[in-house]
């Protein structure tokens, strides 16, 4: 026990050992995490609660009887953390049972993470955006969409896939850059036209994905309407040519809608938008068409 309790002392890991939360043994990396002097100040606490953020109080007494039961270490676990000077921290706290001194005790490892939390956060956010739009990508859409599938709330949205009407004819007629800049006024366009819990994506080219959150296909039907209404009113600024007014252009677009079957795989609400798409598009573009899951059976 002492020769463990040796390597503790020196161990560059904040580690406390509890019964409890009152405190048994600190190390100085523990002292310094909590922003105490030493480990002794530590061991004067009747309770480690007060360097835990209030929030986080019931997760760690459902965390300490969890771990008490376990034979082995628990997996890691992330959480945000305060300390004593108010500075906010994201952690890495592993337990684990251990013997301490004859008695029953949890041993809690603790590793500030805050720098690789965030740069990986950085790193998602950057691998869900697209790079022109700076709206989210294809691949944040399917994140999400597999994400409501598994918190069970798929069919709280419907899906509308939206494509810029002959949009090749902008770069043949005024240049790829003039292009780029309508993508990017329309992709404010849509975000603007999101509501809260809304989501939008560009999945490529021309083409974006709004999911809708909504259990009322009459009102996403009119809220869609009126996008295809705005967007056929709306200038796009094209280029700015020194004194000269900067050329505007206006678009249509074509827009297939489909409601989101709880259970389904993402891609098939896709198919349905896309055909939705594809029938609009052949009965003249400008206009929405909706094809739902039970359309099909
Ligand atoms: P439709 O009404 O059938 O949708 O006709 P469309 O011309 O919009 O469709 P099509 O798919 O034939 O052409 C899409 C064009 O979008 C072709 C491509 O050059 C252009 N495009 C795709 N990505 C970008 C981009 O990032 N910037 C610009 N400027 N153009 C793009
Ligand atoms: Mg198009
Ligand atoms: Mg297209």
């Amino acid at each position: 026990m002492t020769a463990y309790k040796h390597i503790l002392d020196i161990h560059p890991n904040a580690c406390v050992v509890h019964v409890n939360f009152r405190p048994l043994y600190a190390n100085d990396a523990f002292a310094r995490f909590s922003g105490l002097e030493s480990a002794e100040q530590i061991l004067s606490l009747d309770s480690l609660m007060v360097l835990i953020d209030s929030e986080e109080h019931a997760d760690a007494q459902i965390r300490y009887q969890q771990a008490m039961n376990e034979k082995q270490a628990t997996p890691a676990k992330i959480i945000p953390h305060t300390d004593l000077f108010g500075n906010p921290a994201i952690v890495e706290i592993t337990d684990r049972a251990i013997i301490w001194d004859g008695q029953p005790a949890l041993c809690t490892f603790i590793t500030v993470v805050t720098d690789k939390i965030k740069k990986q956060r950085r790193l998602k956010k950057l691998s869900e955006q697209d790079a022109l739009t700076n709206i989210p990508n294809r691949r944040y859409l399917i994140n999400t969409m597999n994400d409501h599938q598994q918190n069970g709330v798929a069919e709280q949205y419907y899906m509308a896939l939206i494509d810029i009407d002959f949009f090749k004819r902008v770069n043949d007629q005024y240049s790829h850059l003039a292009g780029d800049a309508v993508l990017i006024q329309f992709s404010e366009l849509l975000a603007g036209f999101c509501d809260e819990g809304d989501h939008l994506a560009r999945l490529g080219g021309e083409e974006f994905v709004l999911l809708i959150k909504s259990n009322n296909l009459t009102s996403v039907e009119q809220r869609i309407e009126n996008l295809r209404s705005t967007v056929e009113t709306n200038h796009f600024i094209i280029a700015s040519n020194g004194n000269h007014e900067a050329p505007r252009l206006r678009c249509t677009v074509s827009i297939g809608v489909t409601d989101i079957v709880q259970g389904e795989q993402t891609d098939l609400p896709y198919g349905r938008a896309d055909k939705a798409l594809y029938l609009a598009k052949n009965s003249g573009r400008n206009q929405v068409r909706v094809q739902l899951a039970h359309d099909q059976t």
